[in-house]
This record gives structure tokens, sequence and C-alpha cells, in this order.
């Protein structure tokens, strides 16, 4: 089946693929749609990967095109930070959250382990929540989590896997950071993962061509 994702991520888009072998991911560049970037002004992930979904559909369906549609959201969790930075995770730019500031990823990991500075308690998790947009009426959503700690005080980050904070994040039974494991590792424990097989399962349920509400 093609499964539109309303994402401009390359790896998200990557990771999505490797989990759901079976569809055609395709993004909104696909269908000409150039930049989509929708405002992200939900309170919490599962809003914001709601209304990602609902504006992909809906720019699909003025050129023409059905959904369905997934969208995640997604970001770093960090206890002692109070869940921070939680949704504005793209976008952290250290404890004052100067909200447009464009960093990379190598300077943000800095700046959040310097605000993290040397307390104990280094416990965070990714989230993901996601969406799949059947239409306008019909839509399920998911949020799971992968557990770990923040590498220890006066460590940097390690491996060159992945993206965004995955050096930073390191996954105690395992003894690595994410960006320390294969893809295939990473999708098998991960956060975006757990939530897209959690989709799949729904799409190959017993509807007729993966509707899942079909009875
Ligand atoms: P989103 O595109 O609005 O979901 O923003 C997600 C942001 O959270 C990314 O830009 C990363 O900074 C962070 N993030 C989400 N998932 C991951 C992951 O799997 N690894 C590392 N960082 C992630």
């Amino acid at each position: 089946m093609i499964l539109w994702f309303a994402t401009g991520n390359a790896h998200k888009r990557a990771e999505l693929a490797g989990i759901l072998k079976g569809h055609e991911i395709r993004i909104p560049a696909d269908a000409g749609i150039a930049g989509f970037d929708p405002e992200e002004t939900g309170r919490s992930f599962l809003e914001n990967s709601l209304l990602k979904a609902r504006a992909l559909y809906r720019r699909l369906a003025r050129r023409g095109i059905r959904g369905p549609v997934i969208a995640d959201d997604s970001g770093l969790c960090v206890d002692a930070l109070g869940g921070r930075p939680g949704i504005y995770s793209a976008r952290y730019a250290g404890p004052l959250q100067i909200g447009s500031v464009s960093l990379g990823d190598g300077e943000r990991n800095a700046l959040l382990l310097g605000e993290l500075g040397k307390r104990m308690d280094r416990s965070a998790r990714f989230v993901c929540a996601m969406v799949l947009f059947w239409d306008e009426y019909r839509f399920y959503g998911v949020q799971e989590t992968l557990e770990g700690e923040l590498v220890a005080p006066g460590e940097e980050g390690r491996g060159k896997g992945g993206f965004g904070y995955d050096p930073i994040l390191s996954i105690p039974e395992l003894g690595r950071t994410v960006a320390e494991l294969s893809e295939e590792e990473k999708n098998r424990v991960s956060h975006r993962g757990k939530a897209a097989r959690a989709l799949a399962a729904l799409l190959a349920g017993d509807g007729a061509a993966g509707d899942p509400c079909q009875s």
C-alpha cells in the first residue's frame, strides 16, 4: 500500500521504510509539495502528529491524491529537566528556549549536556507519537518510548549513526548510545519503531485492502 509520510526528514523516512517493509513510503516532495512544514502549535506530541497528518492529507486531497497519511512527532524528554526539551526538541536552543535559533545537532547536544551539568539523574527517553490518518473522520494514534540515560557528566556524544540526540542517549541494557546501534538495531528498540509496528499491525488487520475500519 502507498503510505504518505508527513515529513521532510530523510532519516525518519528511511527508518519508517525499514519498518513498514511491505508498503511504499512517499513523502510530500513525491507529490510536488515543497517545504512541507506545518506550524506545530499542539501542546503534546500526539496533537502535533495529528496536526501534521491532517495538513498533509488536505494538501494531497487538493492535488486529487487520497491518503492514508502517517505523521509522527517525536522528541527527547529529560526527567531532571522536567521533561524538556520534549515537543520543542527540534528547536531546543538551551535553557532560554530561544525558539527560532537554528543549531546543528552537535551544538544542540552539547548545549543540552551543558544544561544538565553534573546532575546524577540522567534518565531520559525518546518519545514518538504516530498517527495513521485514514480520512477526515477516521484516524488512529499511538505513542511509544525508548528509555535510556544521557551520557555521564563530562562525556561527549558517541557514535555516528542515526540523527539528532542519538549520540547522547545511552541504552543501559545495550551498553551503547543510540548512534552506536545499527539501523536495524535502532528500529527494533526505538520509539518510532515500536509506534510504527503498532500501526503496521493495524494495517495488516483483517480489513480488505488494509482498511483498518473495514468490517
Ligand atoms: P519532529 O520532527 O518535530 O518530530 O522533531 C523531532 C526532533 O526530536 C528531532 O529534530 C530530533 O532533535 C529529536 N528526535 C526525535 N526522534 C529522534 C531520534 O530517533 N533520534 C534522535 N533525535 C530524535
